[in-house]
């Protein structure tokens, strides 16, 4: 097996759309993968270096070089291919598996060779990724919560070599553990749990939409879980959760939608800092560094920083442009994306200039709204003044003043027309409380999670909604989030 085909190999393992990649990728990927083996997989070639070597780098205007994050940024598929590289070398990387599999070649050999589903039940990688990936299946241990194929020995007191080694899902690695012969446990085990796994299938799987949708774990933290810091349960404390955002998990187990938790992040508006998903399924992780938070340093949650992205290995696009997710608003197609002019605050370049980076990121057309002061309303986030219910209208807030008629203005340049969408004024001096702004709904295939705030306008907005989407409306009570400053649509982010 060559070099070469070594690349392939994992890149067709992991249905990766080979054909986006230049013939300038493929060269970068292959010297890549090639650098590592040299290695024997344990050095971490640098990427910029053989950009430079291969001349992938081209000058700029003021000849200044390209990086390699905006040789990424043009081609995404790059990055996501480069981590799956990695991430097999790094599988490969532990002082066992090397001794036992000789070399890296002859360990994806191995893993070809397995047909990426299960030894044991013969259940697909994909469908194991997905069920435990939205939370049929619970385990506590970290590992296992992505559901991938596992390294399991055949016979545990053997070493990892190709022949005692086998790919099993986390149900059949941790069934056989180390009790139960390779030979009985297909006797006795591997029927009935393809068995199972096709009542998963049917039952559970199929009645769920592709997309889960995630909440920060500070969501639903356990003020008694000793593993938690004091600090972490003081924020929860802070915004009263999980009590608060209660009802709405009560409500998602109702309607079976599949909802999962990301940990580590120092906010629960995780909109605002995971990246952003695209039309062709890429995500561009923008710099998350809102003026509000200078001074909170503590809350800003960095995507990387934090190290969210070990957990969701995405095809992500890195880009030096400060923006919250908050501030980001599709059309329902994709095709079209709404800004507020806060952007222009947060980022010092030509207006032009940003708006025309953004369109190709984003793979949209950038459509710019107008926004408030910064104290009259902090974040200035988009999601706050507009939803889009088709491409050619949005809900926007009743405000009744001269801003309503602003936001109507700029869309109707657009094409877009807005219609008018409840909206109770917090008079809030600090301009953080989004008490009364409904539209920051969280929205699903068939259900409208709809905000509402114990007060008369409730019943309005209920009513306002199921008219206008056709969709399942639910009204969730979210008062003491809402004060802190956002909606259900902050406080979720659909992978
Ligand atoms: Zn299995």
């Amino acid at each position: 097996m060559t070099s070469k085909e070594v690349l392939i190999t994992f890149l067709k393992l992991n249905t990766f759309p080979i054909e986006e990649l230049t013939a300038g990728n493929k060269k970068f990927l292959e010297r890549y993968s090639i650098d590592r083996e040299k290695t024997d997989g344990r050095k971490d070639p640098s990427a910029n270096d053989i950009l430079k070597s291969k001349e992938l780098i081209v000058l700029n205007e003021e000849k200044k070089a390209y990086g390699e994050t905006d040789y990424y940024n043009r081609y995404p598929y790059v990055r996501y291919a480069k981590d799956l590289i990695k991430y097999y070398y790094d599988k490969y990387n532990t002082e066992k598996r090397r001794e036992g599999f000789n070399t890296f070649k002859e360990f994806i050999k191995w893993w070809n060779e397995q047909g990426n589903v299960c030894h044991y039940c013969e259940i697909d990688a994909a469908t194991s990724g997905f069920a435990f990936r939205s939370r049929i299946f619970r385990p506590k241990k970290d590992a296992w919560k992505n559901g991938v194929l596992q390294i399991e020995k055949k016979n545990p007191n053997g070493i990892y070599k190709p022949d005692n080694c086998v790919l099993a899902c986390p149900l059949c690695n941790n069934a056989k553990s180390d009790m139960i012969t390779s030979e009985e446990f297909i006797d006795h085990f591997a029927e009935p749990t393809n068995e199972y796994w096709q009542y998963i299938t049917k039952d559970k799987i199929e009645h769920m939409q592709e997309e889960i949708i995630y909440f920060s774990s500070l969501l639903h933290i356990n003020q008694n879980d000793k593993a938690v810091s004091e600090k972490i349960k003081q924020l929860a404390n802070d915004y009263k959760l999980p009590q608060s955002a209660d009802s709405l998990f009560t409500a998602f187990d109702e309607y079976k939608i599949p909802y999962n938790f990301i940990k580590n992040t120092n906010d629960i508006w995780i909109r605002d800092f995971m990246p952003v998903k695209t039309k062709s399924k890429r995500y561009v992780s923008f710099r998350y560094e809102p003026w509000y938070l200078e001074k909170h340093q503590h809350l800003r949650t960095g995507y990387r920083k934090n190290k969210i992205n070990d957990k969701f290995p995405l095809p992500i696009v890195y880009s030096k442009r400060n923006l919250d997710g908050g501030n980001v608003v599709f059309s329902p197609d994709k095709n079209k994306v709404i800004i507020s002019r806060r952007v222009f605050e947060e980022n010092y370049n030509n207006e032009k200039e940003i708006v025309h980076e953004l369109e190709r990121l984003l793979e949209a057309q950038v459509i710019i709204i107008p926004s408030l002061p910064k104290k009259e309303d902090m974040t200035g986030h988009a999601d706050g003044m507009v939803r889009f219910v088709d491409e050619k209208h949005v809900i926007g807030n009743k405000t009744g003043d001269e801003f309503e008629d602003e936001i109507k203005t700029a869309l109707k340049k657009y094409d877009i027309e807005v219609i008018d969408f409840p909206f109770h004024d917090p008079k809030d001096p600090d301009g953080i409380s989004a008490i009364g702004c409904y539209l920051n709904l969280l929205e699903t295939k068939d259900h409208i999670f709809l905000p509402v705030f114990g007060i008369d306008m409730d019943y309005k907005a209920i009513v306002k909604s199921k008219e206008i989407f056709n969709k399942i409306v639910i009204p969730i009570n979210i008062n003491e989030i809402a004060k802190k400053g956002g909606g259900l649509n902050c406080i979720s982010w659909e992978m």
